[in-house]
């Protein structure tokens, strides 16, 4: 990183275990104050107690704007207004169109885009009140081509980066940059019970690892200083293309 985040006040959604929590460390290893929030309140506080004073830990679910007010007025009241705020948080829902339940897309949108848009209704006042600072959005691969039996999950996604696109053309006169993520299969519990074959056919053809998340999200927060509104792979090359059989007689 080549700009200093030292101290800047950063808060996180679906921070308790997977990317989010890996995103946590890196943020306080480059001096940020994180404000780690989840619906998972026993990972939650263990990591914030394992992280030291740098990081405090309070519920958040994202669905719930009195939730987001509380979380933002504890942020303020602990380290000051925030300055970065990452919409990590999301669920997966498998289903056909035809099989997946009413409710359980009603969810996936709750927590995946309803929930991203909440976030920056109630953050950015607290961001304007720092001066300035960024947004980075967690979209997926899912958000860039269809995946079968994933319909929710995709149409959440793909939310997300219109949402994005429009905060970036309203917020960027008053200094906030807001950036979206895509990342690929990524080594966390939400891919789990998914097999390994799932990267075999990407050209980098192994899961992701959740730092190589962390370092894009570090890169968008501290340095990527002439970007808004855009869109940041991170997937081994997973949407880039297929290879073709080659067909030697016509
Ligand atoms: P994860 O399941 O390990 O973490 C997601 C976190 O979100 C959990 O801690 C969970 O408790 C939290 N959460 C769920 N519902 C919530 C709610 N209502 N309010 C607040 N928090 C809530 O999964 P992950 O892989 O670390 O996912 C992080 C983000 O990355 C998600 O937005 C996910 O869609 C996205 N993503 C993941 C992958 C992957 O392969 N793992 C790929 C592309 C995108």
């Amino acid at each position: 990183m080549q700009n200093s985040i030292e101290g800047h006040v950063v808060l996180i959604t679906g921070a308790a275990r997977g990317m989010g929590a890996e995103h946590v460390r890196g943020l306080i290893a480059h001096g940020a104050k994180v404000v780690a929030t989840d619906v998972l309140d026993d990972e939650g506080r263990a990591l914030a107690d394992e992280l030291g004073d740098a990081v405090v830990y309070t519920r958040l679910d994202v669905t719930d704007e009195q939730q987001w007010r509380d979380a933002v007025a504890f942020a303020e009241s602990t380290f000051g207004p925030v300055q970065h705020l990452v919409n990590n948080a999301g669920i997966v829902m498998f289903g056909s169109i035809e099989e997946l339940s009413p409710e359980d897309w009603q969810r996936t949108l709750d927590i995946n885009l309803t929930g991203v848009w909440l976030g920056m209704h109630t953050v950015v006042p607290s961001i304007k009140r720092a001066g300035g600072g960024s947004i980075v959005n967690v979209s997926s691969t899912a958000g860039i081509q269809g995946y079968g039996n994933l319909g929710a999950y995709v149409a959440s996604k793909w939310g997300i980066r219109g949402l994005t696109k429009t905060a970036a053309l309203e917020l960027g006169p008053e200094g906030i940059r807001v950036n979206l993520i895509h990342p690929g299969p990524i080594r966390t519990p939400m891919i789990a019970g998914l097999s390994e074959d799932l990267a075999a056919a990407q050209p980098i053809a192994r899961i992701g690892e959740p730092e190589e998340v962390t370092a894009m999200l570090l890169f968008l927060i501290a340095d990527a200083t002439y970007s808004t509104g855009h869109e940041f792979i991170i997937d081994g090359g997973a949407v880039v293309g297929q290879v073709l059989d080659t067909i030697n007689e016509q």
